[in-house]
């Protein structure tokens, strides 16, 4: 681990906001917020050795999460299909396993992927044929201003110096190209309810958490103009942020309302309650299947939507506090 400063604005001086651990084996990993710009990053950091051996070890998703990012890829690019221009040379950065790219490329787009594991790379090539250079963003070599659109979906919290991944998107779009950024967001008001078990604390994977000004203010900084920031996928109710909380998310706001009125404390002097233990639990780490089936649409999935729809035109499209930030920015 070492010691680092703000990759946004370069300040030393910052605050300790939380303490995480993924249990008894694991290092302590603190998340620290600039008393400069207000990015939210951990300090110290790994080093990439001390990270990839992380990678190695911890980093695999079971079978719930292949049918979830396979449903997640299709959603995202039926969101986005409006924007992005018909036949476009598009390169998504952090393809795993390629679901947004098989989709992209169903609609007439000439994909390409990057991704960094073997495994999801070569899935990528068997299922859907697409082209996928294996290796880091940092280390990929790709023609210069060759590209249409860039998309990087959960991708820019993982990259330690961000600000040069920035610049090799921008070296790679065309004048004009379009990059479209998807990150947690540490302003949502599902991590200020469930706090250290926000799905975003994904330690020690999740080096940088982005909120809507300081990923701008990253964008801007590197020439980059901002054409659209939206939020999205409020997790209270979802399956997913239910399971990666384990379900801590909702006992927790629980317990919040329960403060409010008071019963908590009578409740604590009446009977013997289990504390909620402050560690962030790692997913399953069994790895996924090899075959691929089309998502389908589920009941639950319905109703998850309907549930989650008049939330988020509050939460997410009025306040920018849905857990999940996008920025669409242009070169
Ligand atoms: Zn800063």
């Amino acid at each position: 681990m070492q010691p680092v400063n703000c990759a946004l604005c370069g300040a030393a001086a910052s605050v300790v906001r939380f303490e995480l651990t993924k249990g008894t084996d694991s290092p302590w990993f603190f998340i620290n917020e600039c008393q400069d710009c207000g990015h939210v990053y951990m300090n110290p950091r790994p080093t990439e050795t001390e990270l990839a051996a992380f990678y190695t070890k911890d980093y695999h998703y079971d079978a719930f999460y292949s049918e979830h990012f396979a449903k997640q890829a299709r959603q995202f690019y039926q969101e986005l299909q409006r924007v992005i221009p018909a036949q476009s040379k598009l390169l998504d950065v952090g393809c795993s396993k390629g679901y947004f790219l098989h989709f992209a490329k169903q609609a007439g787009h000439q994909v390409t992927g990057i991704e960094y594991s073997a495994d999801a790379a070569a899935y990528a090539k068997d299922n859907f044929d697409i082209d996928v250079k294996v290796g880091s963003v940092d280390a990929v070599e790709l023609p210069a201003h060759s590209f249409d659109v860039i998309t990087a979906f959960d991708l820019i919290e993982h990259v330690p110096d961000f600000q040069a991944t920035l610049k090799r998107f921008q070296h790679w779009l065309k004048p004009g190209g379009l990059l479209i950024i998807d990150t947690p967001n540490y302003d949502s008001i599902y991590r200020k309810l469930t706090t250290d078990r926000w799905v975003g604390f994904d330690m020690p994977f999740h080096i940088h958490l982005f909120r809507p000004k300081t990923l701008r203010r990253a964008l801007v900084g590197n020439g980059f103009k901002i054409k659209q920031t939206t939020t999205s996928h409020f997790n209270i109710l979802s399956r997913e942020g239910l399971i990666r909380s384990k379900m801590f998310g909702l006992l927790t706001i629980a317990v919040k309302l329960l403060r409010l009125t008071g019963a908590w404390e009578r409740a604590q002097k009446s009977y013997w309650v289990q504390p909620v233990a402050h560690q962030n639990q790692p997913v399953n780490q069994t790895v996924g299947e090899t075959g691929y089936h089309e998502p389908k649409i589920t009941v639950l999935d319905i109703l998850e939507a309907g549930l989650n729809k008049p939330i988020n035109k509050i939460v997410a499209d009025r306040w920018l506090m849905g857990d999940g930030l996008r920025v669409i920015a242009q070169t």
